[in-house]
């Protein structure tokens, strides 16, 4: 498996080619976005990682160009922002996935690992479990067809669950992929917001999609009850 890493920053480059290196892929590294998007149209990869903000041409003009030049292969963003915006417009790009800088490299490698098995180019703009539907690009959440008004904290939380569905994610996690919070941070914070996200999607409900296990941390999964 071949992946094209396009950043900029030295450090990060030479850490995610050593690291994806080290776990068995094939890694060439671009450090400009004209680089970048030369490798890509030229050399056949399997993924590719790429920085949003990058000399030259930056990601959101070089996936464009990738998907305009009719390349489907699945790219994951690396955005130092994590504005809703920016997510909408990667996905509405073409982008596959997106991490938030900074991010574990764990996280990264389970993320590339995903998107490579998953093996179609291009990720659907509705995440469903069940009756419960998010709708990523028109920033909707609807449950038994009814409308469900979330607050931006509460649908990027939603999000991480559904795309994690069946997962134990655990609170410095979620802190970490929601609230860009480090690890040793107050996650009192997932706790209470993770309150609000089920007075809203599972009480009106009789079947529970979140659940909590004790110490170890959250899932949402549909359970036989
Ligand atoms: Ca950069």
């Amino acid at each position: 498996m071949k992946i094209l890493i396009v950043e900029d920053e030295p450090k990060t480059g030479s850490y995610l080619k050593q690291g994806l290196t080290e776990a068995g892929f094939v890694c060439d590294l671009a450090r400009t976005g004209p680089d970048g998007q030369h490798l890509a149209l030229t050399e056949a990869y399997d993924l590719i990682i790429l920085d949003v903000m990058l000399p030259g041409i930056d990601g959101w003009e070089v996936i464009s160009r990738l998907r305009a030049a009719g390349k489907e292969v699945p790219v994951l963003f690396l955005t130092a922002r994590d504005q809703v915006a920016d997510r909408v417009r990667g996905l509405e790009l073409g982008a596959d996935d997106y991490m938030v800088k900074p991010f574990a490299f764990a996280e990264l490698l389970a993320r590339v690992r995903t998107l490579l098995r998953r093996g179609k180019p291009r990720e659907a703009d509705v995440l469903r479990v069940a009756d419960l539907e998010l709708d990523l690009l028109r920033r909707r959440a609807t449950r038994g067809g009814k409308r469900i008004d979330l607050t931006a904290k509460e649908f990027a939380l939603l999000e991480l669950l559904m795309r994690r569905q069946g997962e134990v994610l655990s609170r410095s996690f979620i802190a970490s992929q929601v609230w860009d919070m480090n690890f040793d941070s107050d996650t009192n914070v997932v706790e209470v917001a993770m309150r609000r996200l089920r007075a809203k999607i599972d009480d009106p409900f009789d079947r529970k999609v979140i659940h909590t296990l004790r110490g170890m941390g959250y899932v949402l999964e549909l359970r036989d009850e």
